[in-house]
C-alpha cells in the first residue's frame, strides 16, 4: 500500500532497502581464451564452448 514519503522513517526506509542490492553477475574464466564469461554460455570473445568453435568471431 502506498504511504506518504515523509511517514516513512529513514530507519524503516533502509530496512526495507536492505534486500534492494544488485548481486554481482556470474562469471567465470573461458577456458578457451581465459576471457571471464558467464558459465553455460558460449564465450563472447572467441565463440567456444565446451571445447569446440561454435561461432566464428571474425577479427
Ligand atoms: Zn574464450
Amino acid at each position: 500500500m502506498a504511504v506518504p514519503k515523509r511517514k516513512v522513517s529513514p530507519h524503516r526506509r533502509g530496512n526495507r532497502r536492505s534486500h534492494d542490492s544488485l548481486k554481482v553477475e556470474a562469471h567465470h574464466e573461458c577456458s578457451n581464451c581465459g576471457e571471464l564469461k558467464r558459465p553455460h554460455n558460449l564465450c563472447p570473445h572467441c565463440g567456444y564452448y565446451n571445447g569446440r568453435e561454435i561461432v566464428a568471431v571474425g577479427l
